[in-house]
């Protein structure tokens, strides 16, 4: 629902210039079509975007975003992987298809696959036409491809880390059922373990704010910027209140040109948006599996998938591969528990710091 999530404590809007959390970070964001090249136009953004040229395949950028629906098998064949195979005991129609880097399960008439045992949220549902599996191209291109095709993600040393505590001053995120705490504690608290950690891995990491300040989402940006950083990763934890059920891990990226988004959370959600970060497609989707998998893994929690969103002022304007943790519900009186513990945040940033080495 619209107020759900961490954003819904925050209402500093009506005092502060500092934008909503989570939120875009001006009010009107003037859509940029897919361009045929990847030079990303300064002056769309609230922030300085550089004119930058990135020197990936043209493939990635098309020229208008891809409609075709593709046969699943021929997509197979072409690509030189084992053709997919029907999922026999599955209590929906699934089906499988695998190479030697994993296996993706689709779900006829379902916008959640599953990719070696973790969730992801596709754009559009797989359909069934003539007894056949049929995938929209902009997931094959964005979801199937970077995982079933591409090389894995590789780290080279002296790599520039910079994570986001999310929230901070004023801005205090959701709040624990369980002792009252705020976000904004326990997202600085996560990240400065995790930078513990990460520096005995080769990498150089820095934080977005290193104790309880308010930090603009465009000055965020703007110091990861600064710092040349090859990955931005945002903390944060999550809030359904007053619901308390709702629990689970949720690891969010730019939803590429061209497809809806998982979260809309009331923004417009323009399909044909093209932002800086849609450039690092195929290494958003790669960093948010692995990251994602490595949480859910220590944590235990329920998987709530990745998941693609447009609305985050923290992740659009990137020009380096960006992603969005939400470790777990502070509403939800068994989660809220677990993080309140230091022995459980401890565990969630050695998670991250094992997945990155
Ligand atoms: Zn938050």
């Amino acid at each position: 629902m619209f107020l759900a999530g961490c954003a819904s404590i925050y209402d500093g809007g009506k005092s502060e210039p500092v934008p909503k959390e989570w939120s875009v970070t001006n009010k009107v964001v003037q859509p940029l079509p897919p361009k045929a090249n990847s030079t990303v136009r300064p002056g769309i953004h609230p922030f300085p975007i550089p004119v930058v040229q990135t020197n990936l395949p043209p493939k990635k950028f098309p020229a208008a975003p891809i409609l075709t629906w593709t046969s699943l098998d021929r997509w197979a064949a072409e690509n030189k992987i084992a053709a997919p195979r029907r999922i026999s005991n599955a209590a929906v129609t699934a089906y499988e298809v695998s190479s030697a880097h994993g296996r993706m399960i689709l779900e006829i008439g379902s916008r959640e696959a599953v990719w070696n045992g973790i969730v992801l949220h596709l754009g559009f549902a797989p359909e069934i036409i003539d007894d056949q599996v049929f995938v929209h191209g902009l997931d094959l291109q964005k979801n199937l491809e970077p995982l079933l095709l591409d090389e894995p993600l590789a780290f080279g040393t002296n790599r520039v880390l910079v994570l986001d505590p999310g929230h901070g001053g004023a801005n205090v995120g959701t709040h624990s059922l369980t002792d009252g705490r705020f976000e904004k504690e326990f997202t600085l608290d996560w990240a400065r373990r995790m930078k513990i950690l990460l520096e005995t891995n080769g990498w150089k990491v820095f934080l977005t704010r290193t104790n309880d300040s308010e930090v603009a989402l465009s000055n965020r940006v703007n110091f990861a910027e600064a710092h040349h950083a090859d990955l931005f990763v945002s903390l944060h934890f999550n809030s359904a209140a007053p619901d308390k059920i709702q629990n689970g891990l949720e690891t969010y990226c730019l939803t590429p040109s061209g497809m809806p988004s998982t979260l809309t959370r009331g923004y417009s959600d323009l399909w044909s948006d093209h932002y800086p970060n849609n450039a690092f497609d195929v290494e958003n989707l790669q960093f948010a599996v692995r990251l994602h998998a490595a949480v859910l893994h220590t944590s235990g929690e329920e998987d709530r998938g990745i998941r693609r969103a447009r609305f985050m002022g923290v992740l659009l304007g990137q020009r380096r591969p960006a992603v969005l943790i939400e470790g777990g519900y502070l509403s939800n009186p068994r989660e809220s528990g677990k993080i309140e513990s230091a022995e459980f945040r401890e565990k969630l940033a050695e998670a991250v710091a094992n997945a990155l080495k």
